[in-house]
């Protein structure tokens, strides 16, 4: 595996795998990676022949309290996991590769709208412009034939998805299924926050949206009951967590479902264990017919 932090480098290393005719997949991440990133580069490794992986802590989408200080670094652990899992390329540009002259610097940026200030967006307000911008300028540079996401951050992947449709970008994104722990809980390099008891009740969220999962599968349909279970079992199951939200959305525009579920949507949640923020999400598709 090569390990890179410039960006000619990287464009001529995966130029000359294109002029060779090989197919080129990418996995961005913000590195300290988990099983979760592993199966995306496990399914890019399937599916291309020249697989790059990126670790970068993206300061434009933290907000000023946020944890962008405090986010796990562990670059040269990433890099051996990287090439363990099959990747050609590891990609782990500072700062000023990224935004010469400082994120401030940048004066163009690439706003998602209204996908933007729902859900996640509604508390991190500049979070998504700076996920689509950094993504935008990580596709430019690599410039992939796939790209591949996790359903765990459902949000990002449609405003990912909507941004390389509206701008024609020509890549095609792939949303790998969320990787659990064994008790339900999704894998996230921010469960490494968690003290013990935050941990055993984190499960919650997992088994909340399971058990609303499950209502809709045997027929149930109107989102504000779905909700209402959803934070019945987390205000049970997971008393230290304070739910920031449950939202049914539609899956295509992320607008709030306000009556029967009758077009596919996302059931998301976030939820805060003192100041760590976990987020997960179920898709409820009234169009798949019931086991
Ligand atoms: P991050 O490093 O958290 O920015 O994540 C990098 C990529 O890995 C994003 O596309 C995430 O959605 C994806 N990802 C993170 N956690 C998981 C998980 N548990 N299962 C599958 N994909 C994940």
């Amino acid at each position: 595996m090569n390990s890179l932090d410039n960006v000619e480098d990287l464009r001529r290393m995966v130029r000359r795998g294109r002029e060779s005719g090989m197919s080129v997949g990418f996995v961005p991440t913000m590195g300290f990676l988990h099983p979760g990133h592993i199966r995306l580069i496990h399914e890019c490794r399937r599916e291309n022949e020249l697989v790059v992986v990126s670790a970068y802590v993206n300061p434009a989408q933290f907000g000023p309290a946020e944890d962008f200080a405090m986010y796990p670094r562990e670059i040269e652990r990433d890099r051996d996991l990287a090439a363990e899992a099959g990747a050609d390329i590891f990609f782990s540009p500072d700062d000023e590769t990224m935004y010469p002259g400082g994120v401030g610097n940048q004066a163009v940026w690439v706003d998602p709208g209204n996908l933007a200030t729902v859900l996640c967006g509604a508390s991190r307000p500049g979070h998504f412009r700076g996920v689509a911008t950094v993504v935008a300028k990580l596709l430019n540079i690599v410039r992939p034939d796939r790209l591949y996401l996790g359903q765990k951050d459902a949000q990002q992947a449609i405003i990912i998805s909507r941004m390389v449709r509206d701008l024609s970008l020509p890549v095609d994104v792939r949303v790998i299924e969320t990787v659990r722990e064994q008790d339900g809980l999704a894998m996230s390099s921010r469960n490494a926050y968690l003290t013990d008891g935050e941990r055993r009740e984190a499960a919650a969220i997992h088994r909340a949206l399971a058990a609303s999962e499950d209502a809709f599968q045997r027929g149930e349909r109107s989102a504000r009951l779905l909700e209402v279970l959803t934070r019945e079992v987390l205000a049970r199951d997971a008393p230290r967590g304070r739910v920031e939200y449950v939202e049914a959305a539609r899956l295509d525009r992320l607008t709030p479902v306000t009556a029967g579920i009758a077009e596919p949507a996302l059931l998301a949640v976030a939820v805060h264990f003192g100041r760590t923020r976990l987020i997960d999400n179920v898709i409820l598709n009234p169009r798949l017919e019931k086991d």
